[in-house]
């Protein structure tokens, strides 16, 4: 759709300012619009790639072998191992609790579970 129309915009690209000719123009010339393209595909692929460095981190981060057995070894477990425990997030664990789905002790801030009460879910 070509018309008269004349709007003043920056380029999304070099922030020069531009008169577009239409209201979808995010570029003052085609050079700057495909190379606007070609960023958005890298920065694209650069986010997916941190998303995915991301994941992998907080899964390491989340849970080993060992921890689980240490877990599995304790009476009185903090909320995040019981989630662990449990296989929940933490904060579905916290709405439990304030649903009073579940029991935990109050030591200060911190909630603890005993592990047998976990055991009856
Ligand atoms: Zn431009």
């Amino acid at each position: 759709m070509s018309s008269n129309i004349k709007i003043l915009k920056i380029c999304e690209y070099c922030r020069k300012d531009f008169i577009a000719k239409k209201t979808t123009s995010k570029t003052c010339s085609d050079d700057c619009a495909k190379r606007l393209y070609k960023m958005k595909i890298r920065n694209e692929k650069i986010n997916q790639a941190t998303l995915q460095t991301e994941i992998i981190k907080q899964a390491k981060a989340f849970i080993t072998v060992s921890d689980l057995q240490l877990i599995q070894a304790k009476d009185i477990l903090t909320l995040k191992e019981a989630a662990i425990l449990l296989n929940i997030s933490p904060l579905t664990l916290r709405r439990w609790v304030f649903a009073g789905k579940i029991q935990s002790t109050k030591t200060g801030k911190k909630h603890q579970f005993n592990r047998a009460s976990l055991q009856t879910l």
